[in-house]
């Protein structure tokens, strides 16, 4: 009998990074191996890394720090390390953690089988060259189909804008978009399996195909991955917000499987800290944007990012930030304390706030936000929302669901509605879930 070869894998920061996991997952079972939780029961240890955060390198060394004392015990243990920080670090860290076996970048998740197997015979490789043409998405096709009834489906890498805070352009590469065939393509597997809702994934939907003319846009794209059969819920991230246009607005009225949310951040809302950023907009092209979503889509969620304590961001500048923060009304928002990444213009700004001020203006901000969040939570009550079933709720003892806007309801019922779209009563809005009661058991097809 052949003995299964255990992977365990662990995905840091953004759904970039959990989407090119669901293809490593995929990738890796072609060759063999089959996920655990348990990285001391693994033959293969790969870590997705993520290098937004400050410190994210020291953090990758210190887990790597975990996993050496593993393979003292298992000496066959393959340990590989990809994602961001592999990019930035390359040689680098087979020399920190000589026993890291091997280095994948960021482009380079089409050769992992061949690394993983050339691992197994005792080699070492690193792999981090940049691909400037479609070749990037080979074996995009390739994802963990037992995943539930949600998927990713990456539709473009890389970015071109370089905010003056953010290293992907640095790590992921020049922008670049994938064939809208092979997308529908894709898509349309995933339906087959089984899968209701996908989510096109890029670092800014928005410009999708723009260096491809005569190529449907992104809004073409979206009417065509709306037609694949099988396919209930449609989303799509990240939104550049200087590069929403008129046609993708028109979307949310014009697609009905178009969920109505939509993830827009806005970074800061005073125009000289937009401007230091590179954000190329100002605070009122951004709530015009905000305006003409509302419009399109009553009841639309928006979600956001926003960075406190930017260099130069001044108490008067933070005032504006909170206002914007008010008038757009967030379903959710991510926010952090601005940190340097080298490599960044900004990491070159002087910055003179004291790190006090910085976290007080944070928990300003974030109990402003919790405020808004619980209310328009329990605005919900007494709603009916269309919810798509996931699965299990974190407890097991219940449902777990998103509505169209993305929020997370529980709510009991049989698991047999997974991967239905269900009327549910909102009972209760509470600061991050909801509570629900499904009107029609029975689930609509
Ligand atoms: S748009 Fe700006 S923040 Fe977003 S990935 Fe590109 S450079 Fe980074």
């Amino acid at each position: 009998m052949i003995q299964e070869k255990k992977l365990y894998l662990e995905t840091f920061g953004c759904q970039m990074n959990v989407s090119d996991s669901e293809k490593i997952v995929g990738l890796m079972k072609g060759i063999g191996y089959q996920q655990t939780p348990d990285p001391t029961h693994a033959d293969l240890i790969l870590l997705n890394t993520c290098s937004i955060r400050a410190k994210a390198e020291q953090k990758v060394y210190g887990h790597l720090g975990k996993f050496k004392s593993i393979k003292r015990k298992r000496p066959h243990l393959i340990i590989g390390v990809g994602g961001c920080v592999a990019q930035q670090e390359g040689e680098r860290l087979l020399e920190k953690a000589p026993f890291v076996n091997l280095v994948f970048g960021t482009h380079n998740l089409h050769l992992l089988q061949e690394m993983v197997a050339a691992a197994e015979t005792g080699k070492r490789r690193i792999e981090t060259d940049f691909l400037d043409d479609e070749k990037r998405f080979d074996l995009y096709g390739v994802a963990d189909t037992d995943s539930g009834f949600t998927r990713f489906v990456t539709v473009m890498q890389g970015c071109d804008n370089f905010c003056a805070y953010c290293i992907v352009p640095h790590v992921r590469g020049r922008e670049i978009s994938r064939s809208a065939g092979k997308i529908v393509e894709e898509v349309a597997a995933l339906a087959a399996s089984g899968v209701t809702e996908v989510t096109l994934l890029g670092q800014n939907v928005n410009s999708y195909s723009s260096k491809n003319p005569g190529e449907p846009d992104f809004p073409d794209l979206l009417r065509l991955v709306a037609e694949v059969d099988g396919i209930e819920r449609l989303r799509f991230t990240t939104s550049h917000p200087k590069d929403i246009s008129e046609r993708l607005i028109a979307c949310f009225a014009e697609i009905p499987k178009l969920a109505p949310h939509i993830h827009l951040p806005a970074q800061a809302g005073s125009d000289r800290v937009l401007k230091a950023m590179n954000r190329g907009y100002t605070s009122a092209e951004y709530l015009g944007k905000v305006a003409a979503l509302k419009a399109a889509c009553p009841g639309i969620q928006i979600t956001g990012d926003m960075i406190v304590g930017f260099p130069g961001e001044e108490a008067g500048d933070f005032e504006e930030t909170m206002a914007l923060m008010e008038e757009v009304g967030y379903a959710d928002l991510f926010s952090f304390i601005y940190s340097a990444r080298p490599g960044t213009k900004a990491a070159e700004f002087p910055d003179l706030t004291g790190k006090e001020e910085k976290q007080a203006r944070l928990e300003r901000l974030q109990t402003a936000q919790k405020k808004t969040t619980l209310e328009r939570n329990r605005s919900m009550e007494g709603t009916i929302q269309e919810v798509l079933v996931e699965g299990l709720s974190d407890s097991k003892d219940s449902l777990f669901g998103r509505t169209g806007g993305n929020r997370g309801v529980i709510l009991e019922g049989d698991l047999a509605l997974a991967g239905k779209v269900v009327p549910v009563k909102i009972v209760e809005g509470l600061q991050t879930l909801l509570k629900g009661e499904i009107v029609d058991p029975h689930g609509r097809e």
